[in-house]
């Protein structure tokens, strides 16, 4: 009787034993399920490990379109969105802690960004992708190579394109996501293209002034032939010499159309307008604007709204 009484107390003792073995390894699961959904469900942010800097705004809407959804990439702008074009642009304390810590700068390239050797002092290790490489069809105003690629559709495609190229090598985890990013982008580009070509076939061979030299690229890609740039954005009024010359061209060549954007002074293309009864074409260069990602499209469908009226 003792003896079977001892093994029923073993036999419970072991009993207990399965129970918190079973209970135990249950806990671990448990314990590991929520681990793991703590960790899925951590805020992009904090696995961040790739900062992408680009240069200006042009250049920003198009790293806001590749970047969207991609895996542990902050994308932030060098300068402020209302600052326009970069010539002369001296760089603040603020644009060198964002270079400082970053992985990869996308500039415009020919030019634009003059302060490329202090971004490249400050950061040896930064990856600088150069978007105008594949961009073959540059104009010249006098000597220098007129940098404004982007305002043709055309251009900026293949500056999304190299963009998204350059950063699947530099980031070969998001290659996936910035190829998709790209496609739908430039698939969206092309429709615009589409677009322009197919409402702007009436529009006939014009000469045009081009009063902000960045819409000259703009001109060209609607087969318009830009004769006169004379000013650049930054200039606000024109020497008497220079509009005295400018009308003269106007008259000689009978020059009917102007083009100027929101960054240039409407007074002198008002001038120029009173003396010589050209139309005025007043567009969006796409140089500043709201931080939305279909900026771009939004401006050049705007844009295509304008010229579809010239000559009426
Ligand atoms: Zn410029």
């Amino acid at each position: 009787m003792l003896l079977l009484n001892e093994i029923n107390v073993k036999g419970e003792i072991t009993l207990n034993k399965k129970v918190k073995i079973i209970f135990t390894i249950l806990l671990i699961i448990a314990v590991l399920i929520v681990l793991i959904t703590i960790n899925r469900n951590k805020p992009k942010e904090q696995s961040s490990n790739l900062k992408i800097v680009s240069s200006f705004y042009p250049i920003h809407i198009i790293a806001m379109n590749l970047t969207e959804n991609t895996n542990g990439v902050e994308e932030v702008c060098l300068t402020q969105n209302n600052v326009g074009c970069l010539h002369d642009y001296t760089l603040t304390t603020l644009d060198m802690k964002k270079i400082e810590n970053a992985n990869i700068f996308i500039q415009n390239g020919l030019g634009l960004e003059e302060f490329m050797n202090k971004i490249i002092e400050t950061n040896q290790n930064l990856n600088i992708i150069n978007s105008s490489v594949d961009v073959t069809n540059t104009l010249k105003n006098n000597e220098n190579i007129n940098p404004h690629i982007w305002t043709s559709i055309e251009n900026y495609i293949k500056q999304v394109e190299t963009i998204s190229k350059e950063l699947c090598k530099y980031n070969s985890e998001n290659t996936k996501i910035y190829t998709e990013n790209c496609q739908k982008y430039v698939d969206s580009l092309k429709q615009l293209k589409a677009n322009y070509d197919m409402q702007l076939s009436k529009l006939k061979l014009q000469k045009v002034i081009c009063l902000d030299e960045a819409l000259v690229y703009l001109a060209n890609s609607i087969n318009m032939e830009t004769t006169y740039i004379e000013t650049n954005h930054e200039e606000s009024t024109l020497s008497a010499d220079t509009m005295k010359n400018i009308i003269e061209k106007m008259k000689q060549e009978n020059i009917k159309l102007i083009f100027t954007s929101e960054e240039n002074n409407l007074n002198n293309a008002q001038a120029l307008a009173n003396e010589t009864g050209a139309q005025i074409v007043k567009l969006n260069s796409a140089i500043s604007g709201e931080n939305n990602k279909d900026a771009y499209l939004d401006a050049m469908t705007k844009n295509l709204e304008i010229l579809k009226k010239i000559g009426e």
